[in-house]
């Protein structure tokens, strides 16, 4: 196992249609009469548009609130897709074409608590790398990365199904049957921690 810091500053580039700064193995190349020898348009505006437009049709809360992540994490110059335009079709959005993000919305239940299920069947949870647990306060929301193998999405049982936050309780609740619960602190220590994307990305990209 790798254990050094390698510096493996990606090749990047930006497309001339949609403006986004992609790697460069989002653009079709080598091979064009470009400097970089790659189109100026990157693989997703290449492809017909209507493809696309299929693949976002479906406009249900669950592909909102991956859009949302997706436009979060670019904002922070994090280039991610949804996994549907990947090759894990079932995998919610993967950063960097590599790290694959679980993603998961809460509103507060009449409790005051953040309730999130994260039931997945087959081979799920072998392939996912991160949950990015969102926190839909109403006015904004908020998004909370995690390591899938992090201690609070288990009990002594096995993996956890659904996972709470009660942004009230000063309290981490411990059971057998329920095991940790989210506490504040943990949710703000883990708000927008995308050093976690780029910590799956160098180990994946090795
Ligand atoms: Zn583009």
């Amino acid at each position: 196992m790798k254990t050094e810091f390698v510096d493996v500053k990606m090749q990047t580039k930006q497309c001339t249609k949609c403006g986004w700064i992609k790697p460069l193995y989002e653009f079709y190349g080598p091979g064009y009469p470009t400097k970089d020898k790659h189109n100026g348009y990157c693989i997703d505006c290449c492809k017909d548009k209507s493809k696309k437009a299929a693949v976002y049709s479906k406009s249900d809360v669950a592909i909102e609130c991956r859009k949302e992540v997706i436009s979060a994490l670019r904002k922070d110059h994090i280039f991610a897709t949804t996994g549907k335009a990947s090759q894990w079709k079932q995998i919610d959005v993967v950063a960097w074409g590599c790290v694959k993000i679980r993603v998961a919305q809460s509103n507060p239940h009449n409790n005051g608590k953040f309730m999130w299920g994260l039931r997945r069947g087959g081979s799920f949870w072998d392939i996912v790398d991160l949950v990015i647990l969102i926190c839909n306060w109403g006015d904004r929301k908020t998004y909370h990365v995690f390591s899938k193998d992090d201690p609070v999405f288990f009990t002594e049982r096995g993996r956890k199904t659904g996972i709470t936050f009660n942004p009230s309780s000063a309290w981490q609740i411990s059971t057998v049957q329920h095991g940790p619960n989210l506490t504040s602190q943990m949710m703000k220590e883990h708000e927008n921690k995308w050093s976690l994307i780029e910590k799956i990305r160098l180990l994946n990209a090795g």
